[in-house]
């Protein structure tokens, strides 16, 4: 938490019961931004974050329901802010995520203008 330059570790909610408190990322609040030199990693004690594991915390995913482009007014906010190359792209005018490349950093999450949010992070299962 005190690495992040961007303050986006946090302490997990009460909400998280058995978790509260511990180390979290609230994308809607303030995503990760994918730092090249990652400095959260090399300050853990524990070794649980990994350099060589690749900076995967899950994945995007979209309800088209509540997607401005998938619902027909010109959007593209998600894929200009994406800062993972490939991660995100438009087809017809509508967002595509590759579920491989998205790495879970929510700036998608964070950026979008919708109404009511479209954008889930799932978390990485493995
Ligand atoms: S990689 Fe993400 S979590 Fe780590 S220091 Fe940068 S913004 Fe924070
Ligand atoms: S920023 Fe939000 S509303 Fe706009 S295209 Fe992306 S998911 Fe849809």
């Amino acid at each position: 938490m005190d690495a992040c330059p961007h303050d986006a570790i946090v302490h997990a909610p009460i909400r998280f019961r058995e978790a509260a408190g511990t180390p979290t990322i609230d994308p809607s609040n303030s995503p990760c931004r994918m730092c090249t030199d990652a400095p959260c990693i090399p300050v853990c004690p524990e070794g649980v974050l990994l350099h060589d594991r690749g900076m995967k915390m899950g994945e995007a995913r979209i309800n088209i329901l509540n997607c401005l482009a998938h619902q027909g007014t010109f959007c593209s906010t998600c894929v200009e802010q994406c800062p993972v190359d490939g991660a995100m792209r438009l087809e017809d005018g509508k967002p595509i995520i590759n579920s491989t490349a998205c790495t879970g950093c929510g700036v998608c999450q964070y950026m979008c203008p919708a109404p009511v949010n479209p954008l889930m992070i799932l978390a990485r299962q493995t």
